[in-house]
C-alpha cells in the first residue's frame, strides 16, 4: 500500500510526488500525470538528485546560451538525470546497457522529460517538496557514501551502484 503525502503539479502534465509505502519507507515521484510514467526515486536516488542540483542548474544556463551540454548524472540502478544539445529539457530516466559493440547505455521510455519552465519551477518549489517529506534530507546517505561501501566490493556488490555486474560479486 502507497499513499500520496504531497503533490506538486509543474503544468503540462507533469507532476511530483511524495509517497509513502507500508510504515517508513518514502519516495519522491517525477511523472507524466496521466500515463504515470516516470521516475519513483528512493530516497537514495533523490539525495544524489538533490545533490546534483547545482550542477544541473549550471548545465541548463549553459544550453540556454547556446553552448553544447552533454550532462548525465547517474543517481542509481542506471537511473539517470540528463541534459543533453540540443533537446531543450531535463530527464530523469532509467537507461539500459546495450550488449552490442562497446555495450553503450541506451535511454528508455521509462523515465519523464521535464520542459525548462517545469524544471525551474519544480526547483523554486524544492524546500516545500523536501519539507513535506517525513525524512530530514540531511540525514539521508546515498548508498555510496554508506559503511558497506567503504571497501570496493561494496560498491561493487551493490545494485544501484554497479547495476550491470553486481550479481557476479554476491557469492564472493
Ligand atoms: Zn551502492
Amino acid at each position: 500500500m502507497s499513499k500520496v503525502l504531497f503533490e506538486l503539479s509543474l503544468g503540462e502534465s507533469r507532476c511530483v510526488k511524495v509517497k509513502q509505502h507500508g510504515e517508513e519507507t518514502f519516495t519522491v515521484e517525477i511523472c507524466h500525470e496521466e500515463t504515470g510514467n516516470g521516475q519513483d526515486m528512493s530516497l537514495s536516488r533523490w539525495k544524489n538528485f538533490c545533490d546534483s542540483l547545482e550542477e544541473i542548474v549550471k548545465t541548463v544556463q549553459e544550453l540556454k546560451g547556446n553552448k553544447e551540454v552533454n550532462m548525465r548524472i547517474h543517481l542509481g540502478g542506471h537511473v539517470y538525470v540528463s541534459v543533453c544539445s540540443p533537446y531543450k529539457c531535463v530527464n530523469i530516466r532509467q537507461w539500459v546497457r546495450g550488449s552490442y559493440g562497446d555495450k553503450p547505455l541506451l535511454p528508455t521510455s521509462n523515465g519523464v522529460s521535464l520542459k525548462f519552465a517545469q524544471w525551474e519551477f519544480m526547483t523554486s518549489r524544492l524546500p516545500e517538496i523536501n519539507f513535506q517529506l517525513p525524512v530530514d534530507l540531511d540525514t539521508v546517505v546515498p548508498c555510496q557514501f554508506a559503511d558497506d561501501h567503504a571497501n570496493q566490493l561494496g560498491m561493487l556488490r551493490c545494485s544501484e551502484c554497479n547495476p550491470d555486474g553486481y550479481r557476479d560479486y554476491i557469492n564472493y
